[in-house]
């Protein structure tokens, strides 16, 4: 096994990747049950989620933040579950902004808690906000939250992002054929001229509990196909290499929409995401079955050199490229795959 202190640059895994992204995820907890992440059946009221002393603490979250930054990350995203679940993630936000080498700092949220939020993490420091929306359709959205929110507690969200000083909010939509395909044009049409970028996610097979399958997956050139019948769009060049979104702008100066292509144009090759879930698991690709317990070395007398070497350990031996080689119908591996809600989307 190669190992960092041999070699004290920043480490490349097998296919030549750097580590530049790290998405942490607070709590496996969702005041939402979205049916394609946690689902109502699985996760009822008798679920046993991760106790509090089981949950890295924000002092350990930010060790592993400041060893990931030595070995080259950048971009740090806090997600979840739900990240606004966690009453105090603002002095979080406030310890990992003051890290000079972290370019970006953004978060992943369902919305509904903005309201509350939104001026304490913007003057903690956080750089930008995606918010997670799957239909602007009542009805729709409903059922795919597992009757949690209304769309109208999401807009507000949005709204309250906006008055605290978020700008080019990204609006995410994951697309199921059947269930809120038909709702795209409208979503679009709400967000057209606001400034804020809809980023149309290609239903993906995380996890083992949503029932994915190829045949309910609307690939991006569907949709583009669908939103071509309204608006005149434009391809956009990459702003920088490893950008996942595929962008195009409305014709009419409108904005902007992206695409998440990980089934149709999967972009494993530029991927240098790191995950640490909840309970302190670093895992190295969205699809992992295993991964690397870090909340026992947090928890033992291990200097931060010696954590830094068990990451840089494990990345230099990486070979994820899940999405580049999943077969078309359904997965074909046979270890139970790590659930995204406790990962970290
Ligand atoms: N609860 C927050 C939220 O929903 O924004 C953060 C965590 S959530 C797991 C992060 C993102 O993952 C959300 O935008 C969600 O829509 C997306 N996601 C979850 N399951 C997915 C799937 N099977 N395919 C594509 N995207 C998925
Ligand atoms: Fe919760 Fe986000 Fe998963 Fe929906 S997608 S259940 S909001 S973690
Ligand atoms: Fe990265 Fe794994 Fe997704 Fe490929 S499948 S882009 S390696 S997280």
């Amino acid at each position: 096994m190669r190992s960092y202190s041999q070699n004290n640059i920043a480490p490349r895994d097998t296919y030549n990747r750097p580590i530049s992204d790290l998405r942490v995820s607070l709590l496996d907890q969702c005041n939402f049950r979205c049916t394609y992440c946690m689902p109502e059946r699985e996760f009822h009221s008798e679920y046993q989620f991760l106790k509090k002393h089981q949950r890295l603490s924000h002092e350990e979250i930010f060790r592993i933040v400041k060893i990931a930054v030595e070995l080259g990350v950048t971009k740090v995203r806090l997600t979840g579950g739900e990240p606004l679940l966690d009453k105090n993630i603002s002095k979080l936000i406030n310890l990992i902004s003051e890290v000079k080498e972290i370019e970006d700092l953004a978060l992943t949220t369902n919305g509904v808690l903005l309201r509350k939020h939104a001026n304490d993490m913007m003057k903690a420091g956080l750089h930008r906000i995606t918010i997670s929306l799957d239909s602007i359709d009542e009805v729709t959205f409903n059922k795919m939250n597992g009757n949690r929110a209304s769309v109208k507690k999401v807009l507000d969200g949005i709204e309250a992002a906006e008055k605290a000083g978020f700008d080019k909010i990204k609006i995410n939509t994951v697309i199921q054929r059947g269930v809120n395909d038909d709702s795209i044009v409208n979503l679009l049409d709400h967000f057209r001229g606001t400034g804020h970028i809809v980023r149309l996610i290609e239903f993906m097979d995380v996890g083992n509990q949503n029932d994915w399958k190829m045949d309910n997956v609307v690939t991006a050139k569907e949709m583009l196909k669908i939103i071509e019948q309204h608006w005149e769009v434009i391809p956009l060049e990459k702003t920088y290499a490893g950008e996942v979104a595929k962008r195009y702008k409305y014709k009419d100066g409108e904005g902007e929409i992206g695409f998440i292509t990980s089934i149709s144009e999967p972009f494993c090759s530029n991927c240098g995401r790191v995950r640490l879930s909840a309970d302190g698991m670093l895992y190295t690709c969205l699809f992992a079955s295993v991964g690397t317990d870090l909340r026992k070395l947090l928890r033992s007398d291990a200097s931060d050199h010696e954590i830094k070497n068990v990451i840089s350990s494990r990345w230099l031996e990486r070979k994820d490229r899940y999405s580049e080689t999943r077969n078309n119908q359904t997965t074909d591996i046979t270890e139970k795959k790590i659930e995204m809600y406790r990962m970290g989307g």
